[in-house]
């Protein structure tokens, strides 16, 4: 800045020089004088003015000496902000980097995840797949020990025959349970749980519910009663079954844990407007009670309050988790409060809509007479001969009245429907040579009518919503899961041929 500032100086003061050395040239032309030491002597003497332009040197200097350090000092900062621009280009190229980088990484991320996702989704597809056939492969079996335990039951038997066969139907009845809980649960996982919202009488679903544990608490004399809230709505819209289920299993437990004393099923209307109830359920036993560290435990699959639970009261410890589900999923909480040795209460709260005239309305048009059947000509198609000797005892118990066919497999029934026009068919899904979806597709696709329109109903043991909707997408009119209960089976053939 120095060596700058000084050059502005020296040019100043050299260009002042210039002003008092052309100065005195004018003055001594313009008064006529010869140009020699003497005559500027005197002209500098006589002219003030030049005394003045004399000074310009210093003037100019001092002048220029302040452009001089203005212009450096402006130079300075014009170099100190090149630096910081330098400077912050080269942090946003780095940090445009860092960007690209992440970029990158998120897309090759993504990319992952998708892969991921895909497999996730096939690994579904095959647990799906899996417990689909599991569920078939356990369940027609059992269907057919069900079923003839059943019917053996109904005839004269010696009463150490009875007994057995009574051992017979428990155990196969237990097995069920357990194969329907642990369905239930693998449902739950893959996110195949459907609610229905039909009308239902909340306090009938409690008093069937605690009439079926009748018998078993006056074996085991513990007073089972049920305390109902008045101010219940007679009428509201829900899934009966499900609710059922969770108390079937609160009650289930509360007599199974319970020696003496009491189990006192409640059901409180909580808050209600217009077009809503909350009602709370509670099932309360005077029984062995929870120890507190085990609580959060026994809502979790296969989790019992005790080692010794299983040994001492049966049981999976997958029914409070199923409860929990299935309150969870539909928008309601579930809890207990127990005390070891003085019992345990548990809790759940669900909003109903409440049921108005209309939807009751509905509801009684649906309901089915026996007397209206009439005359039925009917197509099994089922590949499982148990199966078949099972559902031709059940038929036979209907009347003579009704007249059916069996077909074997897809195929057969086709062909059989082709020529004889049923008015009903049953048909299984899993079947040898041509399965019941490609069956119904055929009949709904490629034959004429009315053969075409004919009611089918699919009766099979896949229980999964999956496989359901295949069925309805393929066709079915209705579906019902076996072992298949005789007088809902009579209801929908009813619903279809009256
Ligand atoms: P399970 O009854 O088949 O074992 P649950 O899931 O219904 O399965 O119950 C899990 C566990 O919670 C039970 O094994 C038991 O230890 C405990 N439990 C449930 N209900 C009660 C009750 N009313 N009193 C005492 N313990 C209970």
């Amino acid at each position: 800045m120095k060596n700058n500032t000084g050059a502005y100086t020296w040019f100043g003061i050299i260009l002042g020089l210039l002003f008092p050395v052309f100065g005195t040239y004018f003055a001594l032309t313009a008064s006529g004088l010869e140009i020699n030491l003497d005559s500027i002597i005197q002209i500098q003497q006589e002219e003030t003015l030049l005394w003045i332009i004399d000074t310009a040197p210093l003037f100019l200097g001092i002048a220029f000496y302040v452009v001089g350090r203005l212009n450096a000092k402006l130079r300075e900062t014009n170099a100190k902000q090149e630096e910081i621009i330098e400077e912050k280009t080269q942090r946003f190229v780095e940090k445009n980097k860092e960007l690209e980088a992440e970029i990158e990484d998120r897309i090759s991320t993504e990319k992952q995840l998708i892969l991921a996702k895909e497999d996730a989704e096939r690994a579904k597809r095959a647990e799906e797949l899996f417990l689909a056939n599991m569920s078939h492969e356990l369940r027609t079996p059992l269907n057919g020990v069900v079923g003839f335990t059943r019917l053996l039951l109904g005839t004269s038997l010696e009463r150490t025959q009875n007994e057995y066969v009574n051992t017979i139907q428990e155990s196969a009845n237990h097995l069920l349970a357990i194969i329907n809980d642990i369905l239930e649960i693998s449902k739950i996982k893959a996110g195949e749980i459907e609610f229905e919202s039909v009308p239902m009488s909340p306090t009938k679903v409690v008093m069937n519910a605690v009439n079926t544990f009748k018998v078993m608490s006056n074996t085991k004399q513990i007073a089972l009663y049920e305390e109902i809230d008045r101010k219940i709505p007679p009428y509201i819209l829900g899934d009966q079954t499900r609710l059922n289920q969770i108390l079937l299993n609160l009650i289930n437990n509360g007599v199974k844990f319970t020696d003496d004393g009491f189990v006192r099923v409640r059901a409180d209307l909580l808050s209600e407007d217009e077009r809503k109830a909350k009602i709370k359920f509670s099932v309360e036993d005077s029984g062995i009670g929870i120890p507190q560290d085990r609580i959060e435990q026994i809502f979790k699959s296969f989790k019992q309050a005790a080692a010794d639970t299983t040994r001492k009261f049966g049981g999976t410890g997958l029914g409070l988790a199923i409860c929990k589900n299935m309150v969870e999923l539909q928008g309601g909480r579930i809890y207990v409060e127990s005390k070891v040795n003085e019992g345990s209460i548990f809790s759940f709260e669900l909003e109903f809509r409440k049921a108005g005239p209309s939807e009751m309305v509905e509801q009684s048009k649906g309901a089915f007479e026996t007397k209206d059947i009439g005359n039925v000509h009917l197509l099994l198609v089922e590949d499982n001969k148990i199966n078949v000797k099972l559902a031709e005892n059940v038929f036979k118990k209907w009347g003579a009245d009704l007249n059916y066919d069996v077909a074997k497999n897809g195929k057969e029934a086709v062909d059989m429907h082709e020529k004889n026009n049923y008015n009903i068919i049953l048909m299984d899904l899993q079947m040898p040579v041509m399965d019941g979806f490609e069956a119904t597709r055929f009949i709904r696709q490629e034959l004429p009518s009315p053969q075409s329109k004919t009611p089918i109903i699919a009766l099979t043991a896949d229980v999964m919503v999956s496989e359901k909707t295949r069925a309805y997408d393929a066709g079915i009119d209705d579906y019902i899961t076996k072992p298949f209960d005789a007088n809902k089976l009579f209801a929908t053939i009813a619903k279809f041929v009256s």
